[in-house]
């Protein structure tokens, strides 16, 4: 019997990606499935083409070599059984569970990953919250057996239950033992024919559950609060992911934050920076007083200890600074500004020539005109 060309085997072009030769035999191998079709004894030997089709087709370099050579490969010959013998069917394998490898036995759940936002006074001080997640659970109708009510899975004929094959290969060393999962029943050892109709066969299905979430006082931007078990339900006999809480704390229109410190800034007036004064200051555990010294500068920092933010589990709190912003005054009225002119005296300062105005400019002019007469 000669064999059909691997393409057409998958139902697919030659130029097909990666994905489209995938979804084709994934197609294929549902359809031809030996357990499905325990009354045609064509399934098995289609089964094993469109697997074997699908191992060369699946692996770069062994595809590029089919695109060469054909079935006539020279190289593909090694124990004499065709190019997919050997270590081939990890690439199944990877296909039906994501990758690397499975062990036997019931996976756990995997983990879950929630993006949270808190406020910034909800960061300083803790917070507790009810949050959602979208997650999969055992499905309440079969009770993760995936099968009808009234019915069972099936003890999968091919691998008798174990979930693993063996295959004995000739090497030019000698006879091997290849052992590798199920390809029938994809390693689980059971086959359903009579699916559960509210999971489709699955065992689980999808629900938003609502989860309590403690949030430590101190938290950060990227802080990650870990709450054991609440990821997806692992297989029966397996424990579940776990949940991670991924923390954003949003900006405050006051404060900024250091780790552990916390920046503001404080307008204040020249009279107060110039004679000193006691302001009041917001913090984040409400108003404080702060003493202004005489004689302080714009720009100026001053330190309210342990006014920062908590440290998690720890009694520590970091410190506020508070920069002091020294105000120009704006608008004077023609008093403030006759007040402000006595003072610029009283300290020798004298306004320079740009800052007269345009009327006593032009008197001045007038003044140096007559001097001329
Ligand atoms: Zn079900
Ligand atoms: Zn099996």
């Amino acid at each position: 019997m000669s064999k059909r060309d691997y393409y057409e085997v998958l139902g697919v072009s030659r130029n097909a990606t990666e994905d489209e030769i995938k979804k084709a035999y994934r197609k294929l191998a549902r359809q031809y499935h030996p357990d499905v079709n325990k009354d045609d004894p064509n399934a098995e030997v289609k089964f094993k083409e469109v697997t074997e089709a699908y191992e060369v087709l699946s692996d770069k370099e062994k595809r590029s070599r089919y695109d060469q050579f054909g079935h006539a490969d020279p190289g593909a010959g090694f124990g004499g059984g065709g190019a997919g013998d050997f270590g081939g069917f990890g690439d199944i394998f990877d296909m039906f569970f994501g990758g690397g490898g499975r062990q036997r036995g019931p996976r756990r759940g995997a983990d879950l990953q929630y993006n949270l936002q808190i406020e910034f006074e909800e960061a300083a001080k803790g917070t507790e919250k009810e949050i959602e997640i979208p997650r999969t659970e055992e499905c309440p109708t079969c009770h993760g057996s995936g099968a009808k009510p009234g019915t069972h899975p099936d003890t999968c004929s091919v691998c008798r239950g174990t979930g693993t094959q063996e295959q004995i290969i000739n090497t030019p060393l000698g006879r091997m033992v290849n052992r590798r999962p199920c390809q029938a029943c994809g390693g689980d050892g059971k086959i359903i024919k009579n699916p559960c109709t509210q999971c489709h066969g699955n065992g689980s299905i999808k629900v938003r559950k609502r989860i309590h979430v403690k949030i430590p006082a101190g938290v950060d931007t990227g802080n990650r609060i870990r709450i054991s078990g609440a990821g997806e339900t692992g297989d029966k006999g397996a424990p579940p992911g776990d949940l991670f809480v991924v923390i954003y704390v949003r900006e405050h229109r006051f404060f900024d934050r250091d780790g552990d410190d916390i920046f503001c800034r404080v307008p204040i007036s020249f009279v107060q920076a110039a004679l000193g004064d006691e302001i009041e200051v917001e913090t984040l555990d409400g108003k404080v007083k702060l003493r202004i010294p005489e004689g302080t500068q714009t720009g100026t920092s001053f330190r309210l200890r342990g006014k920062g933010m908590p440290r998690i589990n720890s009694s520590y709190r970091g410190d506020q600074h508070v920069r002091v912003i020294v105000v120009t005054p704006t608008d004077l009225t023609e008093k403030q500004r006759d007040i402000l002119r006595q003072l610029g005296d009283e300290l020798g300062v004298k306004p320079s020539e740009q800052q007269k105005t345009f009327f006593e400019k032009v008197k001045d002019a007038a003044k140096d005109a007559l001097n001329w007469d």
